[in-house]
């Protein structure tokens, strides 16, 4: 009998309709789904009847050898490819070619594998089990006051819906904490005309106490001058939290934040040149 790992997040679906549900959310079309972590298989069990290529990633040695006995029929017609690696060390592999990803993914690196995922123009879309907090963080509109960074590094590809919650007997061993599957299809990408590194950090200080005004968090990047003038320039009051903004008054936003610092730049340089 197998034992669950902790430190790999291990906790295995046992519910054969949530494990259905989380099937029927993929769209149609796709043509190669990547499950990161599929433990004992039972949800692989369900994607290689799908008409999509499956390639797994697993890290756990004891539940490859299991997966590639399990499997070996898939394996052989090449229907499945399963690696024993740390996903986040394979992600060159995981994107070699276009994909979607599917995954009752572990909680402890949840966050990090959606932004990857989120980041790679290969990556189409996602459907993945998440802690139900990590989810609506994700998944959060504008105003909710769980809105965050992640909602809007998202919203920049595509929708992303917190689709449905599952419970923690729907696992085995059950997880502490509620789950809930999100699914974020990307059809566009609005981070291309932007400098994405440098916006990622002006969301980081616009979300780094999310109680406090976003004038006063910004205001680690930006004089207060230039921030009253950009406020003003889009009518927002000063008093407005970071969760109040739209993804749209961000891009601008920064955009502008952006010129105004260039034309700073410009301006000083000259005055170096002239004296
Ligand atoms: N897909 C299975 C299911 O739904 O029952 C298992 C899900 S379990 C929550 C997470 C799985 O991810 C485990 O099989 C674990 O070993 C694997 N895992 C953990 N960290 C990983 C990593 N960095 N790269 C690849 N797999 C990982």
């Amino acid at each position: 009998m197998i034992k669950a790992k902790k430190k790999f997040g291990q906790n295995f679906l046992q519910d054969e309709s949530i494990k259905n549900k989380i099937i029927e959310s993929i769209p149609n079309g796709v043509k190669r789904i990547v499950e990161i972590g599929p433990g004992l298989g039972d949800l692989t069990q369900k994607l290689v009847k799908t008409n999509s290529q499956i390639d797994c990633f697993e890290i756990d040695g004891e539940l490859y050898e299991i997966l590639v006995d399990k499997f070996q029929d898939e394996i052989s017609s090449k229907k499945l490819s399963i690696s024993n690696c740390d996903a986040l060390n394979a992600w060159d592999k995981i994107s070699s070619s276009e994909y979607f990803l599917v995954a009752n993914l572990p909680y402890y690196v949840a966050t990090n594998m959606i932004l990857k995922a989120i980041d790679d123009p290969n990556c189409k879309g996602l459907v993945v089990m998440i802690q139900k907090e990590v989810a609506i963080k994700f998944s959060a509109k504008d105003r909710d006051k769980e809105f965050s960074s992640l909602a809007i590094l998202a919203a920049l590809k595509g929708k992303c819906e917190l689709l449905f919650d599952v419970p923690s007997t729907a696992f085995n061993p059950p997880p502490k904490v509620v789950s809930s599957v999100i699914r974020l299809v990307k059809d566009m990408d609005l981070s291309l005309d932007l400098d994405y590194a440098e916006f990622k950090n002006f969301l980081k200080a616009a979300f780094s106490a999310p109680r406090k005004t976003l004038l006063k968090n910004l205001s680690s990047l930006q004089s207060k001058e230039m921030l009253e003038n950009l406020f003003a320039k889009f009518e927002l009051n000063p008093t407005i939290r970071p969760h109040e903004l739209s993804v749209a008054l961000y891009l601008k936003i920064f955009k502008e934040a952006t010129n105004e610092r260039r034309e700073q730049r410009k301006i000083s340089c000259g005055k170096i040149s002239y004296e």
